[in-house]
């Protein structure tokens, strides 16, 4: 196992658009030995997904993975995924507002607005096709992984940046109303 650096906001990495990989390079003893690497590290970090443009590798790939999150504790759980090559379409117009941190903006988070339905369609990590509808809370956590693939962060669609807080004023000021909303598109999705 090896633990992967991950690029904290204002290293240019980030804001680069990662580019498509081929099933022949996906395939390869490389991008494998990668793709395990982007897992344990999100594991390691306690993440709930992790891009590879966050670990330095502007290549279209990310693993996401909710199981009973400390960081997260109303996201519905995720098993772990691993997109390729990903495009996310909405499935309306309809949005929420998520509120999001991430393992590249060091203890800080905010509100961003998030389709509450999109179509997902990528490769597994064998080069397989998945195609597949994600709603609600998971909804949003797809889109922030697909993000960093484009050279976004959630900073750059907060709803404002006034919502922008820490974590530890998170907790005091903010989670019990976010836990409310969170707790009504976990009722009316599932997950
Ligand atoms: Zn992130």
């Amino acid at each position: 196992m090896a633990l992967l650096k991950i690029a904290q906001i204002g290293h240019p990495i980030l804001r680069r658009t990662a580019r498509e990989i081929s099933r022949d390079e996906l395939m390869g003893d490389k991008i494998q030995r990668f793709i395990d690497d982007l897992i344990d590290t999100m594991r390691d970090a306690a993440g709930a997904g992790l891009a590879a443009t966050q670990v330095y590798e502007p290549i279209r790939i990310c693993a996401i993975e909710v199981k009973d999150n400390p960081r997260y504790p109303y996201k519905p759980n995720i098993p772990l995924t691993v997109l390729v090559n990903p495009k996310l379409t909405p499935l309306s117009q309809e949005s929420f507002e998520n509120f999001e941190g991430c393992l590249s903006v060091p203890n800080l988070r905010g509100r961003v607005r998030r389709f509450t339905e999109v179509q997902v369609d990528a490769w597994d990590r064998h080069g397989e096709n998945i195609s597949t509808q994600v709603r609600g809370i998971s909804a949003g956590t797809y889109q922030h992984e697909v993000d960093h693939l484009d050279g976004m962060l959630f900073v750059d669609r907060l709803v404002s940046s006034q919502t922008l807080c820490t974590w530890e004023h998170f907790e005091r000021f903010e989670k019990a109303l976010f836990a409310d909303e969170a707790r009504a598109l976990v009722e009316r999705w599932g997950g």
